[in-house]
């Protein structure tokens, strides 16, 4: 495969296949590749356009944040994962910070506006120690993530000319901490079957089936946490 030019700044908006080659544009023209890879997450452009991925809503959402370095909290001496009726957390330290993930099931229609700090309290509360000592070091000026959770399913991560990795091919529940694990192993893999195999469509085949075992044992750890 020859070398490509790295385009920073911008996204493909179409595309046209020709039998062994794929024309991808990028609005200020087309450029010919061998294959595109689809590695850009939940709702992928090359998902949608290429192949048939389905981003399904889970009933759950999803809060992440870190403890202000400025705040004193207990750190727990381990990683630490509560769980109450509907609700799940995990709590570790990274950098000397501690880093929490909670997740809790909410109706679509009850969706707040991010950051939803005062849905946030009233859960931390039920689900207790360490938990709201975190939660009460944040203020509106903190930086919280907080979403509807998502995952991304496939019938084939792959046709003649494109392959979806990670999220993109199959997106995962973030209460298992899993996601970007698969994706960075997605990528080691596909490069194995790539060097070895010189049909793409061949090299594609293969590494999905060495991928689907593993990320549906993942999946249903996820949907297991997710109950
Ligand atoms: C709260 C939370 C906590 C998590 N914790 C963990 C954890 O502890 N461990 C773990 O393994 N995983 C964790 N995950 C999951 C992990 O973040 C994802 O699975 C991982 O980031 C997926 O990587 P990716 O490269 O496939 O997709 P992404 O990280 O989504 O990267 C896709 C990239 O493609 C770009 N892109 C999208 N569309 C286009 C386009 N049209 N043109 C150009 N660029 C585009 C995006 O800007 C983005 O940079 C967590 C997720 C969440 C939400």
């Amino acid at each position: 495969m020859s070398r490509s030019e790295v385009r920073r700044e911008t996204s493909p908006q179409n595309f046209e296949t020709d039998r062994g080659s794929v024309e991808v544009g990028f609005g200020q023209g087309t450029e010919p590749y061998d294959i595109v890879v689809g590695a850009d997450g939940i709702g992928s452009w090359v998902g949608s356009e290429m192949l048939d991925t389905e981003v399904v809503r889970r009933s759950t959402v999803t809060w992440s944040f870190r403890v202000p370095s400025s705040a004193e909290p207990v750190l727990p001496p381990n990683l630490v994962s509560l769980f109450a009726p509907g609700t799940g957390a995990i709590a570790d330290e990274v950098n000397g910070r501690a880093l929490v993930n909670l997740s809790t099931k909410l109706p679509p229609a009850e969706t707040p506006q991010p950051p939803a700090l005062d849905l946030l309290r009233d859960v931390a509360d039920d689900i207790g120690w360490p938990i709201p000592d975190y939660v009460g070091t944040l203020d509106d000026t903190s930086e919280v993530y907080f979403r509807r959770d998502y995952e991304v399913t496939a019938p084939s991560w792959h046709s003649q000319n494109a392959v979806l990795v990670g999220d993109a091919a199959h997106a995962v529940h973030p209460i298992v901490a899993a996601g970007a694990t698969l994706a960075l192993e997605d990528g080691y893999v596909l490069a194995d079957e790539l060097v070895s195999e010189s049909d793409p469509s061949y090299a594609f085949a293969s590494f999905e089936k060495r991928r689907r075992a593993r990320v549906k044992t993942v999946r249903k750890a996820a949907h297991v946490a997710e109950r």
